[in-house]
């Protein structure tokens, strides 16, 4: 077992349990909700691989971590291509150490109506949410079950449950509920949990870029989304964040194979 054994601050702090210094690795972490999830991760006293396409795209969240006093490294890689997650996993290792914690949240939009669809957009879709999902967490599994413990996290999304000119995303995010299941009831012997977080309207680059597409002002399209929020606000990267900093928590190994839903309000 090659994890580091140092203590977090956040659980002393607290006066509550504290987490062993585990190394995490986090993809699509350059911007949005992965940036959120690496910077609260390492303050929580965890290493973070910040995987992204771009290994310059990620300068900014492994500077926000140093700078704050956190350990982290910058992995460029795609993860649907099986050969670039070996060598980040290998790269990882090296310089981080065995990862017992996985957050797979890269993720791409090619929204459009079925009859428009193209061949293309469908797959590009698949590839980067379950391909990349599958790849990543096969890839790290190993780590996990060495070390009797492992923390894995998807992102699915409130259109899992169905959403106009999505149907390759909603598929997607429907099969990353599915697939984290199914993680949890394989690896849930050796100590590896799977939970998935389904987000509602989080404001990133990625709800940006869909009011763009709409022609519609982002401000607008925020005050449309807030006025059907039951909390009467957005989201913000740090909501999702925080609930991938409890599932990781050792004292979260109760829960596996579920799916919380944060969108500000019921949802089914
Ligand atoms: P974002 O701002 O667009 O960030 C996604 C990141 O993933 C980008 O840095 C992107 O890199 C990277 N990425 C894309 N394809 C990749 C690949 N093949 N390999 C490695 N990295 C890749 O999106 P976000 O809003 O933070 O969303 C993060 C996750 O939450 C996604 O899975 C998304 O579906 C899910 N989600 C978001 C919302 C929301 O309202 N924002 C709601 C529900 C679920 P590039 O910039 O180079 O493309």
């Amino acid at each position: 077992m090659t994890e580091q054994t140092g203590q977090t601050t956040s659980g002393a702090a607290s006066g509550t349990t504290r987490d062993t210094a585990r190394t995490a690795i986090v993809t699509g972490a350059a911007r949005g909700i992965g940036a959120a999830v690496a910077l609260r991760l390492a303050a929580d006293g965890h290493a973070v691989a910040v995987v992204d396409l771009d290994e310059t795209a990620c300068a900014d969240t492994v500077a926000a971590i140093t700078k704050a006093g956190g350990k982290a490294l910058a992995v460029s890689a795609d993860v649907s291509d099986e050969e670039q997650v070996a060598a980040a996993l290998t790269r990882i290792v090296a310089e981080l150490g065995a990862p017992t914690i996985l957050v797979n949240n890269a993720g791409i939009l090619r929204d459009n109506l079925l009859f428009k669809m193209s061949v293309g957009d469908w797959d590009a879709v698949m590839n980067v949410h379950l391909r990349g999902a599958f790849l990543m967490s096969r890839a790290a599994q190993k780590h996990m079950v060495d070390a009797g413990f492992g923390r894995i996290v998807n992102l699915s999304s409130t259109s899992a449950l169905g959403n106009r000119g999505q149907a390759n995303y909603a598929a997607a995010k429907a099969g990353m509920q599915g697939f984290t299941k199914t993680l949890a009831i394989e690896l849930g012997k050796f100590g590896v949990t799977a939970n998935a977080i389904a987000p509602g309207f989080i404001e990133t680059d990625m709800t940006r870029a869909t009011a763009e597409r709409m022609g519609v002002d982002f401000d607008v399209f925020r005050q449309v989304a807030i006025g059907q929020i039951p909390v009467g606000r957005s989201g913000k990267p740090e909501d999702i964040a925080a609930i991938a900093a409890f599932l990781v928590r050792e004292e979260s190994g109760f829960v596996s194979g579920q799916v919380i839903y944060a969108a500000g309000g019921p949802k089914d």
